[in-house]
């Protein structure tokens, strides 16, 4: 007998408060990374349904600009608890359409909650500031207002995580948010959609629209929407920022990486190459914070070598949904050629897998110097026990996030995620105070009430 095949989910998207089958005539399938089987089909929205979500985000916005800020929140801590419910449903969806283990999958979303909470002290961090009689009788303030509609254009490698670098802080300042999540994983954003369905949150706060490259340009060029937040590869950052700049919009663009770490003889070896592993190697080699080349200095080499090697081999590769599987596949058949095929020209390339280079220097000098030719600056690491090359090291590497015997330097979500060089375009980065600016303009207003103190005309 044969069974007949679950029908394939067709993701809709979320426009004004309702789940709309979309009209879009290209269509592309979803697969699961460990299986190769297509569970879903998502659709490439085109700019009229683009236009629906901005006008829906338009249309909410003056209401919702002026909900206090402490009402504005509520949505969110409601939305905090329904993702601790859902934590464990949620992480099967990542790891059902990006590949990662279910550990990895629960990871990504704790950070995802952590912005929520950091979001929910809005009216705490949104405040500006004033002083008293800056001439007589006249008082100056800085007050933040909210920007109006935004949007967000996230990447697959985190499906759970990346979109709540944004969401939480947009729409607790008082802006109205289109989410445009990767093509590649939209079922996470799906689930997370229906979630946020039930906060209470008014028609057109928050809007999802899937699609690829004719949504993020409608979003783009759109005169409504003023601001645009970007997380993905090197490339299309900067075509974003580019063309977000020529649109008078302003944009925080977060784009790809390779990542060093330098490994010093006086380093706990043992340690070193369980966290550089670790770093290198989970999550299928696909974060952004991926340690890719690992310079080691002096004695610190032959050591170093044995042990990433023994530490590489002991890992357990597998679907992710299996008990004790330490490394899931990278997301596509494709994805894994590529890598392979690069391993040669690892040196020069970004490779975003789970592959890792080993240079060699002959002293901290040296091995700063080759990082400083790196064309990306998303994450620098040290593995040392030594105080004065950790100073040091602080102070020169030139990247936005630092570890210091840490492999993965990811910002907790009340710190920027920083980003230099060819890995950010724009000022104000993701995530705490920082969101907090960009989702934000600032207005200063000068007054004069007190009459006795009037100039006389
Ligand atoms: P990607 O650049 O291919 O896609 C990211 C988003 O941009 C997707 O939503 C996609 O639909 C859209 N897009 C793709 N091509 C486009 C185009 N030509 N024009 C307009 N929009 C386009 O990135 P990806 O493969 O999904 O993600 C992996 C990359 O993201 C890696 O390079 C990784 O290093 C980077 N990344 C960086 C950070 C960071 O914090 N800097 C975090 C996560 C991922």
């Amino acid at each position: 007998m044969t069974v007949a095949a679950p029908p394939l989910t067709r993701v809709p998207n979320f426009i004004n408060g309702r789940w709309q089958d979309s009209t879009a005539s290209d269509w592309q399938d979803v697969a699961n990374p460990a299986t190769g089987e297509v569970f879903a089909r998502v659709p490439l929205s085109d700019s009229v349904e683009v236009g629906k979500a901005i006008d829906a985000a338009a249309a909410a916005y003056p209401m919702w600009r002026r909900t206090p800020p402490e009402d504005r929140i509520q949505p969110l801590f409601k939305l905090k608890a329904l993702l601790e419910d859902h934590q464990e449903e949620l992480a099967r969806f990542i790891t059902q359409e990006n590949g990662k283990t279910l550990s990895e999958a629960k990871a990504e979303l704790r950070r995802a909650i952590e912005n929520v909470e950091v979001a929910c002290g809005i009216p705490m961090m949104m405040q500006g500031y004033n002083l008293e009689d800056v001439a007589r009788g006249i008082d100056e303030s800085m007050i933040r207002q909210p920007l109006g509609v935004v949007a967000a254009i996230t990447p697959f490698n985190f499906p759970g995580m990346i979109p709540f670098w944004f969401l939480p802080y947009a729409i607790a300042c008082g802006n109205t948010f289109i989410l445009k999540p990767s093509e590649r994983v939209p079922l996470t954003m799906r689930r997370a959609f229906e979630l946020l369905e039930q906060t209470g949150l008014p028609k057109g706060v928050v809007n999802l629209v899937n699609g690829g490259k004719a949504a993020v340009d409608s979003l783009i060029d759109h005169p409504k929407v003023r601001a645009i937040s970007f997380v993905g590869s090197t490339p299309v950052a900067k075509y974003i920022y580019a063309r977000a700049g020529a649109n008078g919009k302003r944009a925080q663009c977060q784009g790809g990486a390779k990542n060093h770490v330098i490994v010093l003889p006086d380093a706990d070896m043992k340690m070193a190459a369980q966290i550089i592993s670790d770093s290198a190697f989970g999550c299928a080699g696909q974060r952004c914070l991926a340690i890719s080349v690992a310079v080691t200095v002096g004695d610190a080499q032959k050591v170093f070598r044995d042990s990433i090697t023994e530490a590489a081999a002991s890992l357990r590769v597998g679907n992710g949904l299996d008990e004790g599987i330490q490394m899931g596949p990278v997301i596509t058949r494709q994805s894994k050629a590529r890598v392979e095929s690069l391993i040669g020209e690892g040196e020069k390339q970004e490779i975003f897998g789970p592959v890792l280079s080993l240079v060699h220097a002959n002293s901290l000098h040296d091995a700063l110097a080759f990082l400083e030719r790196s064309a990306y600056g998303n994450q620098a690491s040290l593995f040392t026990s030594s105080g004065a090359a950790a100073r040091r090291f602080r102070y020169e590497a030139p990247a936005g996030n630092i570890g210091i015997n840490i492999g993965v330097a990811a910002p907790m979500a009340y710190f920027p995620f920083s980003g230099w060089k060819d890995s950010f375009f724009g000022v104000q980065h993701g995530q705490g105070r920082d969101a907090v600016e960009f989702y934000t303009e600032k207005k200063v207003v000068v007054e004069r009430w007190a009459a006795e103190h009037s100039r006389k005309f």
